[in-house]
């Protein structure tokens, strides 16, 4: 089923008014402070005007090249700076990818994305993950990757092989980025977007809570992405889960409902995007997440595993949609997924 949105900016029933590049600190700010009802039923009512209420999107993220990443993301398993039990992996080879997304449709999901856990693809890479993308194609799935860093060039090869999304997470707050990572800047985090963008790729692009990050790094995060020159297709919004060995186990988890405020911002500033439950759904009871439906969340990671953490298992989510009256999303021209930063989670 399509998104009435058609695309996020300016397809078949998007209300233009909706769209916003502009949003001021306070505003958002406001948003998150507003009464919870409140915030829900503005999130619900956008929602409804850009999206058919009980669909959701169904993502499946397969892990091409695990581990040995020479970034400090302090929330990643896969960095080689963390004792976390990984194991490293090479890139996967053809033919095991084309059966794991043939294993993937065959479960429903309609778009495929891959993450390999990269700083950036060397040019050589790029030309494997662009065959990749082209067998995965040919199955009638949506292609996602996500790969780390992407010069111009390399996102003109992804593009003409026919990639579909390109996901790369802003992560949290450009204020709070250093106390996350320091191998990188927030900046490089942007130059990609663009790159990306200039592509002719969609843009899948989203953060982490419960990083440690204040409300105001939440609101920070959804407006640096809403005021972007077009909204990402996708906004992946995942809870951290603390995995042992990396700096940030044992912070305080961040209160549930302060999660559903971030999926109903994200919906209001972004009406016409997918909003994506990912990382941390394993560890959400079904009324969370029945909650962050309501919120405006419409896509879901549908999968045995994200990248590396565990994702609720298939029977799971069938019977929570059953019981909630949802529906899978059946065509393809939706958006993407894929995190890199679901991979940190990953
Ligand atoms: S999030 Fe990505 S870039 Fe950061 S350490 Fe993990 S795999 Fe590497």
């Amino acid at each position: 089923m399509k998104n009435k949105a058609n695309s996020v900016e300016g397809g078949l029933g998007v209300q233009h008014s909706d769209l916003r590049h502009d949003w001021s600190p306070a505003e958002v700010l406001a948003l998150f402070g507003a009464p919870f009802n409140d915030l829900l039923f503005r999130a619900q009512e956008l929602h409804r005007r850009h999206f058919e209420a009980n669909r959701v999107q169904l993502s499946t993220l397969l892990s091409i090249k695990t581990g040995a990443c020479p970034e400090d993301c302090a929330y990643c398993p896969q960095s080689a700076r963390y004792h976390t039990g990984v194991k490293a992996e090479p890139l996967m080879d053809l033919g095991t990818v084309t059966a794991a997304a043939r294993a993937a449709k065959e479960q429903g999901a309609t778009r495929f994305c891959m993450g390999a856990a990269w700083r950036a693809p060397k040019d050589r890479d790029i030309e494997k993950v662009a065959d990749m993308v082209r067998e995965v194609r040919a199955l009638g799935l949506e292609t996602c990757l996500t790969l780390g860093m992407l010069k111009p060039e390399q996102a003109q090869r992804l593009s003409d092989a026919g990639l579909d999304y390109y996901n790369h997470n802003l992560d949290t707050s450009a204020s709070y980025y250093k106390e996350i990572i320091t191998t990188r800047e927030y900046g490089d985090r942007l130059d990609t977007l663009e790159n990306v963008r200039a592509a002719g790729i969609k843009v899948c692009c989203g953060g982490i809570v419960g990083m440690g990050e204040s409300r105001e790094d939440r609101a920070e995060l959804l407006r640096t992405l809403a005021n972007l020159p077009q909204h990402p297709e996708s906004v992946p919004i995942n809870n951290l889960v603390q995995v042992e060995g990396t700096p940030l186990k044992g912070l305080p988890q961040l209160d549930p409902l302060e999660f559903v405020r971030t999926i109903a911002v994200a919906r209001v500033l972004m009406p016409g995007a997918y909003v994506r439950l990912s990382a941390g759904r394993s560890e959400m009871s079904d009324e969370l997440q029945a909650l962050c439906f309501l919120a405006g969340a419409n896509s879901i990671f549908y999968g045995e595993k994200l990248l590396t953490t565990g994702n609720p298992q298939h029977a799971r989510d069938k019977a929570l949609f059953e019981r909630l009256g949802l529906r899978a999303e059946a065509g393809v021209e939706a958006q993407s997924a894929c995190d890199s930063e679901a991979r940190a989670q990953a």
